[in-house]
């Protein structure tokens, strides 16, 4: 069947509406991992803390930073110099994972391989990494690992190297190390550092912790929200848009009341004249919404005094409607469906929390998912920008692989010439015959002695290729979303649960809401394998 031809506008005017070629912005698309249909989605949900509430990186991690510091001076017993050690913003990437008995900071790949790691601020050589990790299955739920999923949690990371720095420094310079001084006799698996790593994630861990929950990060951020988040002003105009289709929007955070409605109020209040305050966006408001657990257990929906300011519960709800001007706390995805009188596929959450908002809603239910990643902005920037380098590796890459299946193959061959001298069957009879048959051999071997060397040669002009691409990403840490020629841990997370993904909610105003993101067909390397330039491929390997 031919498809039907739509007659097409002319270029000044698509210019005039904005949709011409130079319109689309690839940095704010929106990518599909599997198939969503949105004029099946009647109920969509957004979590707040970076998603639809960007904070301002800079001073944001800057200020969980220091209240950390302060709290491991104050309360768990470091020393006051800690003060001086300075926060790097850009030596910290989403989805690392620390390996608390030896303080290494690890990247690993979709295989669970550790791609790169650092110790301190020190990226490990190649050989460390091997020597340590080569052999080992790192399980991720295991209670030596612990992996940086959020935003939130860049600040700690970066806190985590500059202490390993500092105190093995103090240790070599005869300096006391308390309070993560190792008993002498404390290498075990679990001590496998020169200083307690273990403890020091554990002191740091508790540090951010408890200054989330005790209020005192969220109180510096509540008397100057504009130094802390970056106003979208497509954010109101996109809501709207879903709305305007009939959508029901509904908030489920993990933050409190207090803190969602000074920071909605502060994004989303007046932004449009329809909408005089951020509740009437949404059809339902939940707070404390417990993530992950609101989707694994069956805590109850409690109300919420829905009055700036106070932060005050009146009780258990047990209602069969959500009700518009009442505000929620706690709660779980059974009573939701209920209550919201909507089904898994007919609700779409959009969330950051690959673990929280995604993995765990398409792991227990069946509600389609939209991952934000703000970083996705500068990782297609960086792309466009390294458009060269990529080709270039893209090219070098083929060419490695095409060396490898032709060295494959022609060492096959020298088998069969080797076997044939041997072989009384296949009576080459005479001596110029076998004489023919060993030249023939002598050649290949040659060959294949400069074809190796090639092939050394292209894997060193791929590896510089690569880390000269990989540092204009990030210097300390390449793609967020590779690792090599692989998939990150982080990316492959992305891939598997996400069914899409953004790096900001407002991107979707690019898109009717009816439309259907279609997910790009997957070949499996059989299917690859049909393709004509494979199947010759195929064939003569088989030959071979
Ligand atoms: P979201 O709106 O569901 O993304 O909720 C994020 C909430 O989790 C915010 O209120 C954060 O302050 C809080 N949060 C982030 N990291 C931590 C932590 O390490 N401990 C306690 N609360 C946290
Ligand atoms: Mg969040």
């Amino acid at each position: 069947m031919t498809a039907p031809a739509f007659s097409p506008l002319p270029a000044d005017l698509l210019k005039l509406i904005g949709a011409d070629e130079n319109s689309f912005d690839a940095a704010r698309a929106v990518y599909t991992n599997r198939d969503l249909d949105l004029s099946g989605i009647k109920l969509v949900g957004f979590d707040m803390d970076y998603t639809l509430a960007i904070y301002n990186k800079a001073p944001m991690e800057q200020l969980q930073y220091d209240l950390t510091v302060d709290r491991l001076i104050e309360n768990a017993g470091y020393p006051k110099e800690i003060k001086n050690l300075r926060y790097d913003p850009a030596f910290v990437i989403r989805g690392l994972v620390v390996d608390k008995r030896t303080g290494h900071i690890l990247k690993m790949d979709t295989h669970g391989r550790v791609a790169r790691a650092f110790h301190g601020l020190r990226r490990l050589t190649a050989d460390e990494v091997k020597t340590r990790y080569f052999h080992a299955k790192l399980r991720l739920g295991s209670e030596a690992l612990a992996s940086a999923d959020t935003l939130f949690s860049m600040p700690e990371i970066c806190l985590y190297a500059n202490l390993i720095d500092f105190f093995e420094h103090r240790l070599d310079a005869g300096l006391s190390t308390d309070p993560l001084t190792l008993p002498s006799d404390a290498v075990t698996d679990r001590h496998a550092g020169r200083i307690n790593t273990w403890k020091l994630f554990d002191d740091v861990r508790e540090g951010i912790d408890s200054i989330h929950r005790d209020g005192s990060l969220k109180s510096v951020i509540m008397a100057d929200l504009g130094k802390y988040f970056v106003v979208d002003d497509n954010l109101a105009l996109s809501l709207h848009k879903l709305r305007s289709a009939g959508k029901r929007l509904f908030l489920l955070t993990n933050s409190f009341w207090l803190y969602t409605d000074a920071v909605m109020a502060f994004l989303l209040d007046g932004r449009l004249k329809e909408y005089a305050s951020w509740r009437q966006f949404f059809d339902v408001v939940i707070c404390g919404g417990k993530k992950p657990a609101f989707f694994t257990e069956r805590r109850p929906f409690l109300e919420v005094a829905a009055v700036r300011g106070s932060e005050q519960t009146l009780g258990e709800v047990e209602a069969d409607r959500f009700e518009r001007n009442r505000v929620y706390q706690g709660g779980n995805i059974a009573d939701f469906e209920r209550m919201a009188n909507a089904k898994g596929e007919e609700i779409l959450y959009v969330g950051d929390h690959i673990f929280g908002d995604i993995v765990r809603s398409r792991k227990d239910s069946r509600w389609r998912t939209c991952l934000v990643v703000e970083e996705l902005e500068g990782e297609i920037r960086a792309s466009i920008d390294n458009a060269p380098t990529i080709a270039v590796l893209d090219d070098v890459d083929a060419q490695r692989h095409g060396l490898d299946d032709e060295i494959a193959v022609q060492r096959a061959l020298l088998e069969r010439l080797e076997g044939a001298l041997d072989d009384k069957d296949l009576c080459i009879v005479g001596e110029a015959a076998q004489q023919e048959v060993e030249d023939a051999g002598k050649r290949l071997r040659k060959e294949i002695d400069v074809a190796k060397r090639s092939l050394r040669a292209l894997d060193k002009v791929a590896h510089e290729h690569q880390d000269t691409l990989d540092k204009s990403f990030n210097a300390s840490w390449g793609r967020l979303f590779k690792a090599s020629n692989e998939l990150s841990r982080f990316g492959a997370q992305v891939e598997l649960y996400a069914c899409t993904y953004t790096s900001r909610v407002s991107n979707f105003r690019y898109y009717s809401p009816v439309h259907f993101f279609r997910a790009p067909r997957e070949l499996m390397s059989h299917d690859a394998a049909l393709t004509t330039q494979s199947r010759k491929k195929a064939a003569r390997s088989r030959i071979a």
